[in-house]
């Protein structure tokens, strides 16, 4: 236990403070997959590399000027940048905005149409029809520019406000965000001619999947995944270097193991990241092969500091069921979660397979308030690496169970 506890450590302080940024495109996320391959190679797993193709992101502000007037708005990430200018148009409904007269203009969205982070145009895993249609509609329009107004809202956007409506690098209408305060303000200026500049730029970039593999007797593998990269802004501690954490603490108690089923270590790279590229590739890669997952263990946001570790179960078989049930009365910082669906088990969930997810007991009480997800409060302070441990641990003794 004591040397697990070193090691879990060791690797939460390098993914969250000698690296701190894990966004994709980031040198930092590249330095992760590497941090993470090595340590797969040092204890014995046969290591996979797969290669993505992303989008990094930077801006350097935003600035709108209306008459003598500034307000405080942000680039949306990864927009396109512009330096415009154009008339206000304030939209608050989706039903106002095929009639809207926005060819260009600049459009202000507001109230009700602002209240929910837009899904990125091609993201497969979650997209509500309406969210599709507010997309087409603002594409046709020939609108120059978009500001949106936003709330709180942490169930979709973490503890983020204003949130950003839009975060998509595959919608190339330039985009600012602003608080739904500001935005309110900004409504005197409906008519009037605003300046737009937004100081953002598109670079095109790498970074990669790992699989680490160790073989086992039987056919039907074990995959455990968790998700590396983090919001940009963020060192992402407890979404999810804790998860990552878990993985590499696995591959030191497992070195030795005589595996019954093959087990599979997967560092996902992109779950937030808004074309999910890691878990398309996964997908892509595994097509035909989905049927030899026994199971998936999914792990994000495990090890808050206060509260027990959630372990969540998704169509279990009866025998893995026992084993599931047997591991959650034994650990008394363990216990059985409601299901919840945000994470990267729904891959394995959408095709057929079994699954546990595993978080924070805390994560899933707080959902609706919780003000840390995706911002710079998300790091070593509020994680307990003892925690990170003892899921591991927990998730061992299950393996073990069913080996
Ligand atoms: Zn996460």
């Amino acid at each position: 236990m004591h040397s697990f506890s070193a090691s879990a450590k060791k690797h939460l302080k390098y993914f969250c403070e000698t690296i701190s940024e894990r966004h994709l495109g980031s040198q930092g996320n590249k330095q992760a997959t590497n941090y993470f391959k090595k340590v797969l190679q040092q204890y014995g797993w046969e290591t996979e590399e797969s290669l993505l193709k992303v989008m990094d992101w930077k801006t350097e502000g935003a600035i709108l000027q209306c008459g003598k007037q500034f307000f405080e708005v942000f680039s949306s990430p990864y927009s396109l940048g512009c330096n415009i200018e154009g008339k206000l148009i304030a939209v608050d409904n989706i039903s106002k905005l095929h009639d809207a007269g926005l060819k260009n203009k600049i459009v202000l969205l507001h109230g009700e149409i602002a209240a929910e982070q837009i899904m990125p145009k091609n993201f497969v895993f979650y997209n509500p029809e309406h969210h599709q249609k507010l997309l087409q509609l603002l594409e046709q329009s020939g609108v120059k520019a978009i500001i949106s107004a936003t709330g709180k809202n942490p169930s979709l956007a973490g503890g983020v406000y204003p949130f950003p409506m839009f975060e998509d690098g595959d919608f190339d209408i330039p985009s600012v965000f602003m608080e739904d305060t500001e935005g309110e303000k900004l409504l005197t200026c409906v008519g009037q001619r605003l300046k737009l500049e937004s100081r953002a730029i598109r670079i095109p970039e790498t970074a990669s999947n790992i699989i680490g593999r160790k073989p086992g007797h039987g056919k039907q593998r074990i995959v455990v995944t968790a998700h590396i990269d983090a919001k940009q802004g963020t060192p992402g501690a407890l979404d999810n270097a804790t998860g990552v954490t878990v993985l590499l603490l696995l591959s030191e108690m497992l070195k030795d193991s005589d595996l019954k089923h093959p087990v599979e270590l997967v560092a996902f790279n992109g779950e937030d990241y808004y074309a999910a590229s890691g878990q398309m590739k996964y997908i892509e890669q595994q097509a035909n092969h989905f049927d030899d997952i026994l199971l998936n263990i999914n792990i994000d946001g495990v090890g808050y500091k206060e509260g027990a570790s959630s372990f969540s179960a998704f169509d279990l078989p009866e025998t893995i069921q026992n084993a599931f049930q047997t591991i959650i009365k034994k650990n008394t910082n363990s216990i059985e979660g409601p299901p919840w669906y945000q994470g990267d088990h729904s891959i394995f969930l959408q095709h057929g397979r079994p699954a546990i997810a595993v978080t924070s007991e805390w994560i899933l009480q707080n959902m609706e308030t919780q003000n840390i997800t995706h911002t710079e409060r998300d790091n070593f302070s509020i994680i307990d690496h003892r925690k990170v441990v003892e899921a591991a641990t927990a998730i061992h003794e299950f393996l073990l169970q069913i080996f």
